[in-house]
């Protein structure tokens, strides 16, 4: 089975803060012959530098803390993201929880608060909509469940 998954949580170093947000349990899985991880930083693809600004969701669009619209570059990165899932047949994704690209179900109300509202990311938005089921890592169960039925 190929797996989109969000680069950050293999600790690669592509967050805004110029970090990565290593997700531990992942390590047992990526030894495992059966699964295959493709990495994707869809703000990265999308053209944006690493650090950069801090951005949310504000509806349909998306602005840094500054008011900076990004909104095309997260939308091409979505794009570049579902494109990369195409090409590598990938059967789900695991992607960051509430990132304004990689967030799934839940994500920052664009106060810049920590204030979380129901929604998802750009790139985690597309991903559904193109039949790809997305996970976090805040469902690890679910995601495990999943690659149990599907692998
Ligand atoms: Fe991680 Fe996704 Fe943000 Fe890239 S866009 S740093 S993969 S949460």
């Amino acid at each position: 089975m190929r797996i989109l998954v969000s680069a950050c949580l293999l600790g690669l170093i592509c967050r805004y803060s110029g970090d990565g947000k290593a997700f531990p349990p992942l390590a047992e899985l990526l030894k495992r012959g059966d699964l295959h991880f493709v990495p994707v930083c869809p703000e990265q693809l999308g053209g944006l530098p690493t650090p950069r600004p801090p951005a949310e969701r504000v509806g349909e669009r998306v602005l840094t803390r500054d008011g900076g619209d990004v909104t095309e570059q997260y939308v091409r990165g979505a794009a570049q993201a579902e494109e990369l899932a195409r090409l590598m047949g990938c059967q789900c994704a695991l992607l960051k929880a509430r990132s304004p690209s990689c967030g799934s179900g839940v994500v920052y109300d664009g106060t810049f608060t920590g204030r979380k509202v129901p929604g998802d990311g750009v790139a985690a938005a597309r991903l559904k909509g193109a039949g790809i089921p997305v996970f976090d890592e805040e469902h690890w169960a679910e995601f495990l469940d999943f690659i149990k039925e599907e692998g």
